[in-house]
């Protein structure tokens, strides 16, 4: 296909009047970029500004993250969901604190090699905070690109990401490197959107654009279904003393790692089998009114919930649990978004 013409002198124009104003863009350091690259993974940005802050102001520095307990980690993160990115961000902490003196990497390959850090966020951090000659393609980028050049390729599949990547890189100016991969994700956030009519009008590479010509735009990118989840079905049961209520933690490994969660059964249960479950632990109660069915959607898996509330009479604590007052559910422990249907009553 043949190239377009130049694009980063009206793109870039265009970028230096209208990019957003962000923390992590006043002060871009390589910690910066790199924290604010993962929080944006699968969040909204004016969702991620504000956990964006409390890092900062917790978490000044790489080594304060290598030496942060889990705890709080999991703590500055609640809500965030996809929970092993700020567990790859630690590890990938405490290997900078031991082989680069607690400095990132000026090497894009070097980069690559950290837990959590892929191609796209080495290219954000090498591009930006370097000012490194690399790409950094996202899912704006290769839409931006798609309809620029009105091609038609599946950017799920790695053949086309590299095309794509390809014609990026044809146009990247050698001096401003991150100044170009911001604005090209900048475009794609504000003017080329993903969801309905992108803004053609205000588009400053409108003149240039092969979809827009033929009429195309909202065809593109093609983009093919990924593959359907998995459905589980829940019980979850909240138990509920003078004490607080009854959580346990979640293994160190697999969906959820190291995260605390109230009574759980990965099966659909009545009333009586979770009461026959209860007493296996040794646990009596007086049963509340059943709680609403709620859905929770991970990458892989859906859990479709059912819930059980319950108040305990004097019991011991059965082994593996814990009682947790709803204090204690706010400040210290962290409940992952899935059971969010239900903190209404966990943290009141
Ligand atoms: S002209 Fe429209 S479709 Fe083309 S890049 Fe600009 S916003 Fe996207």
């Amino acid at each position: 296909m043949s190239t377009l013409e130049p694009i980063a002198p009206a793109l870039l124009a265009w970028f230096y009047q209208n990019a957003r104003s962000l923390p992590f863009r006043q002060d871009p350091t390589p910690y910066h970029i790199w924290v604010s690259e993962i929080m944006l993974q699968q969040t909204r940005v004016a969702a991620a500004l504000e956990y964006y802050e409390r890092w900062m102001k917790e978490l000044p520095t790489i080594q304060d993250l290598a030496e942060c307990s889990e705890e709080k980690l999991h703590k500055l993160w609640e809500g965030l969901g996809y929970y092993s990115r700020v567990r790859n961000l630690q590890k990938a902490a405490r290997i900078v604190c031991e082989q680069y003196g607690g400095e990132l990497p000026a090497d894009y390959k070097k980069l690559l090699e950290l837990p959590g850090i892929g191609e796209y966020t080495a290219g954000a951090i090498g591009s930006i905070a370097f000012h490194l000659p690399v790409p950094a393609v996202d899912g704006n980028v290769l839409r931006v690109f798609s309809r620029l050049y009105n091609n038609s390729g599946d950017i799920m599949s790695p053949k086309v990401k590299k095309e794509f990547t390809e014609w990026v890189m044809e146009h990247q100016p050698p001096e401003t490197p991150g100044d170009y991969n911001e604005a090209l994700m900048e475009l794609g956030a504000l003017i080329c959107l993903p969801n309905g009519e992108p803004l053609c009008e205000q588009c400053p590479l409108a003149h240039l654009c092969r979809a827009r010509a033929a009429g195309k735009q909202m065809e593109l990118p093609v983009k093919k279904a990924a593959k359907a989840r998995r459905i589980q079905t829940v019980t979850v049961a909240l138990i509920r003393s003078e004490a607080g209520f009854l959580v346990q933690q979640r293994p160190k490994k697999g969906l959820l790692a190291g995260l605390w969660q109230p009574i759980l059964f990965e099966e659909c249960l009545t009333q009586p089998q979770v009461q026959q479950r209860l007493n296996e632990l040794g646990v009596q109660v007086e049963w509340d009114e059943p709680l609403a069915q709620a859905k929770h959607v991970f990458s892989h898996i859906e859990w479709h919930m059912f819930g059980w509330h319950a108040t305990a009479k004097a019991v011991p604590l059965p082994k593996g649990y814990t009682w947790a007052t709803p204090d204690q559910l706010t400040s210290e422990y962290t409940l992952p978004n899935a059971f969010k249907a239900y903190k209404i009553f966990l943290q009141q």
